[in-house]
């Protein structure tokens, strides 16, 4: 593609994104297409000649985009938000445009420099003291398992790299049931093995883990010659929005010299409000944490905040440097490569600095408290109709559901029944999840494009597919 055809095209995609976003309302949230109806559409090989533009984006709109969910939809309420604030999609073009590779400092000062800057923002923004320095992931789950790799190295006097597990006792890690997949993940893949993860009980309406079990399984398997290592705590799980008590979970892991890092994948957002900040009051005694502005806060994925309390712990788990690599006399900068586990590093920080600008902090805080105060609101209104009830309370913007007809027939079947139906209605998008072994539906507003009255659709969407269904 030549110059002049790339600036026709560019300025066609632009105009494009823009007409998307602003028909949005108006699409079925979820893709409606079947298995398979997408792939069938796509030759099985690729051309050997090029193809015409026009070609290609013609089929990009006829072929793909029906085949799309919608996630920067308004009523995109299912899983948890991916917003993509257009201020930081813009970042996004130009970053793509550059396509630099921010691995080192001298692979592009600049984006080593404001992604400093930009994690300093964030941490001031949501409450940490300045003990904390930032690096920015692609996503939670690289956090975590760099941070499970830490907690394995520290507790292995940082012999596990080169001397295979095999060599030491076994290293445990601490999580509860209401932990995300992403901690089973890191767990396998830091070749500490998912027996060895051990899965606390949690107890109360916060589904928080039980901190005096915790202190119990550490000091039986220290006691049974095992190595405890660390604890992933949760903030705002996946499911239902379980919060465990980080301050607690903390002093239990001072006591016993473990390390500690926080999920707070989805609810970390939140923390910019000061309001909030309860949920996690402990996070800033602990040694690492996570936190997604991909989620909700407005920055297009991939970008993950990954803080750390003692950043030498980190690059010693995680920095190999090769000849070519070495910054020969420039000791003393940050090459975030070596905070991280692939090499080769996207400028992220980018996004993030036009997202902070373009909507002051200001702004988002009050996208965030209209979303938490709307979502108890349907919450109070859902809960008050004949024959729904709430499952689990709202945590931030997040709570549980379900429809009972009142007629002895299986719950969980007409609950499924309910969201497939709501789903194939197209106006809504919602998930399920299991509470206590039944089927619950959930609901979380986080979209920013949201507005109040999006969720006034959502009762009537709800109520009245639930009438339906219930004859
Ligand atoms: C979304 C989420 C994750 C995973 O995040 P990725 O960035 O997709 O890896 C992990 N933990 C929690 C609590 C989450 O909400």
């Amino acid at each position: 593609m030549d110059n002049q055809s790339f600036r026709e095209w560019a300025s066609r995609a632009v105009d494009w994104a823009a007409d998307y976003r602003a028909s949005l309302a108006q699409q079925p949230v979820r893709a409606q297409t079947p298995p398979g109806a997408t792939a069938a559409q796509i030759p099985a090989q690729a051309p050997e000649s090029p193809e015409e533009m026009r070609a290609i984006f013609a089929d990009f709109e006829r072929i793909i985009l029906p085949g799309m969910t919608h996630w920067q939809h308004p009523r995109f309420f299912a899983y948890f938000p991916a917003n993509a604030s257009p201020v930081s999609v813009i970042a996004e073009i130009l970053v793509s445009a550059m396509a630099a590779q921010c691995m080192l400092w001298q692979t592009s000062p600049a984006a080593t420099e404001l992604e400093t800057v930009m994690m300093q923002w964030l941490r001031q923004a949501v409450g940490l003291p300045d003990a904390f320095q930032g690096v920015i992931q692609d996503s939670a789950s690289s956090a975590t398992l760099a941070a499970v790799l830490t907690m394995r190295e520290r507790a292995l006097g940082f012999a596990g790299n080169k001397d295979g597990l095999a060599a030491h006792p076994k290293v445990r890690i601490y999580a509860s049931d209401q932990t995300h997949s992403s901690i089973d993940k890191a767990v396998w893949i830091a070749g500490i093995g998912h027996d060895n993860l051990v899965k606390v009980p949690t107890a109360g309406p916060a589904r928080a883990m039980d901190v005096d079990a915790l202190a119990v399984a550490i000091s039986n398997d220290r006691a049974s010659g095992l190595l405890p290592a660390g604890i992933v705590a949760c903030v705002g799980g996946t499911s239902t929005g379980a919060v465990d008590d980080v301050a607690g979970i903390v002093a239990v892991a001072r006591r016993h010299g473990l390390y500690v890092h926080v999920d707070a994948a989805w609810a970390g957002a939140a923390m910019i409000c000061p309001e909030f900040r309860t949920l996690w009051a402990g996070t800033e005694s602990a040694d690492s944490l996570v936190l997604n502005p991909h989620k909700w806060l407005g920055a297009q994925f991939d970008c993950s905040a990954h803080f750390v309390r003692d950043p030498d712990a980190l690059v010693r788990t995680l920095a190999i440097q090769p000849e070519f690599l070495k910054t020969h006399g420039r000791e003393g900068l940050i090459n975030y490569s070596e905070w991280s586990i692939p090499l080769g590093r996207r400028f992220r920080a980018l996004k993030l600095w036009f997202l902070m600008r373009g909507h002051g902090l200001g702004e988002l805080r009050a996208m965030i408290r209209n979303h938490v105060r709307w979502s108890h609101k349907l919450a109070h209104r859902l809960s008050a109709e004949p024959n729904f009830s709430l499952v689990t309370q709202p945590v931030l913007s997040l709570f549980s559901f379900r429809h009972d007809p009142g007629d002895g027939r299986d719950l969980d079947a007409h609950n499924l029944s309910l969201l497939a139906a709501i789903n194939d209605d197209g106006r809504l998008y919602l998930t399920q999840t299991r509470v206590e072994g039944r089927i619950a539906i959930r609901f979380q507003a986080g979209s920013m494009e949201t507005t109040e009255g999006d969720l006034d659709v959502a009762f009537d969407v709800i109520c009245s597919l639930a009438r339906k269904l219930s004859v």
